[in-house]
């Protein structure tokens, strides 16, 4: 698969339908233009598919696995000057060091035993004094649902595991993230996260999908996860 003028112009636009879309609703609900960031999860997709989005603009992607984002996004960070990457699958404590190297943010800490390796990696990371590669942001990933197979902190455990985090053990956590179960009208889920990171005093607001994103803007996200709405399906 080669980088056709057509990929290029079919890229740019889908980016431009979903800029267009999240201006809108960032509009209705009364908030600041710049109030929301775009990221484009590009997961089970090549570079090639990726390279179009970046050359019509995109700058903020995301990735659900570690292995793969360590296979494609080296060289298209060294390619590609003030791009951003966030995590946004399970971590695996193995996986930590790794992630912590190629991930701009993490969104996805979810318990104490990671919450434990991502504070040791912080001393280390500090002590190497790698001023051009500051620790990642933290989000914390709430299971809004409570559902048995998901990951994510509980919503009666939260206060509790951000306390953990923070006074404990020396994390910031800039946000919280969530995925709300798939049979569910998302907008409570989206409007509880809301609540939580209110009444925790945290800023940043990580949900809402191809599927919902508008939804999720009109209740604060600051960062939507928009995969299929750009990339198309994926395999
Ligand atoms: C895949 C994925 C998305 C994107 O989902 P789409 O419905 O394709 O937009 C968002 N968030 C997470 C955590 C994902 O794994």
């Amino acid at each position: 698969m080669t980088d056709t003028p057509d990929m290029q112009d079919d890229a740019a636009s889908k980016l431009a339908e979903i800029n267009r879309r999240m201006a809108v609703a960032l509009k209705a609900g009364g908030r600041a233009e710049g109030a929301a960031q775009l990221l484009a999860i590009s997961k089970t997709k090549p570079a090639q598919a990726i390279l179009p989005l970046i050359a019509a603009g995109q700058r903020h992607f995301g990735e659900n696995r570690v292995q793969e984002a360590a296979e494609k996004w080296p060289a298209l960070k060294a390619a590609h000057n003030g791009l951003e990457l966030h995590l946004v699958g399970p971590l695996q404590t193995n996986k930590a060091k790794e992630a912590v190297a190629l991930f701009d943010v993490i969104q996805t800490l979810d318990r104490e035993k990671l919450a434990r390796k991502l504070a040791a990696l912080k001393q280390d990371h500090a002590k190497t004094q790698a001023v051009d590669t500051p620790f990642p942001r933290l989000f914390i990933q709430v299971n809004s649902g409570d559902e048995p197979q998901k990951s994510g902190v509980s919503p009666s455990e939260l206060a509790a595991f951000y306390g953990l985090c923070t006074d404990k053990l020396g994390l910031d956590v800039a946000g919280l993230m969530c995925l709300p179960p798939h049979d569910e009208a998302a907008g409570p889920h989206f409007a509880l996260l809301a609540k939580m990171a209110a009444d925790l005093g945290v800023s940043q607001l990580s949900m809402g999908m191809s599927g919902d994103f508008e939804t999720a803007l009109s209740l604060g996200a600051t960062h939507i996860r928009v995969g299929t709405a750009l990339f198309g399906a994926r395999d």
